[in-house]
């Protein structure tokens, strides 16, 4: 089932979400958080942009160069950053029609747990480093443009609050 994504204004997206107690009580949500995340043609998903006050998020396996499937990270967490950042262009499916150069460490070490409620930890970079860093500011109540320059903010400051205004009533 395809879910109504939440956008920029709602105030679930401004949210620091809680850690779940328990892996399972994600699982019955996974299907339709991938499937909604294709349908707008995303390559990451956090439970916030989809309605649910959950700590987790899921990616597509297409970012990651292990081959790995599409994948759900519950409670996840940054333990180490590299001092080497490098900039791209986000966009963001709760932000639609906003892009701006971001400026992230390249290579992170993340925990979290798995869809068999498995504590992981691994290192990630580039892409895969970069969306799973975006996911988790959604957790955190923080958007990419949050990130931008000063500048750049201003520039698109009217559009954010072209958006903001369908939550406003
Ligand atoms: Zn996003």
């Amino acid at each position: 089932m395809i879910l109504p994504i939440r956008t920029y204004g709602d105030p679930i997206l401004r949210e620091k979400l809680p850690l779940l107690a328990s892996h399972e009580e994600v699982l019955p949500l996974i299907q339709d958080m991938i499937e909604t995340m294709y349908d707008d043609d995303g390559i990451g998903l956090s439970a916030n942009q989809a309605g649910y006050h959950y700590r987790f998020f899921v990616i597509s396996g297409n970012v990651f160069e292990d081959g790995r499937p599409d994948s759900v990270f519950i409670n996840p967490g940054l333990l180490e950053v590299s001092e080497d950042v490098w900039d791209y262009e986000e966009g963001c499916l709760s932000v639609p029609g906003i892009r701006e150069i971001v400026y992230r460490p390249r290579t992170i070490r993340v925990h979290y747990t798995d869809a068999g409620g498995k504590e992981q930890e691994e290192e990630l970079s580039d892409l895969a480093g970069r969306v799973f860093q975006h996911e988790l500011d959604h957790l955190n109540g923080i958007f990419f443009v949050d990130r931008i320059s000063p500048i750049r903010r201003a520039l698109i400051r009217k559009k954010l609050k072209e958006l903001s205004k369908k939550h406003t009533k």
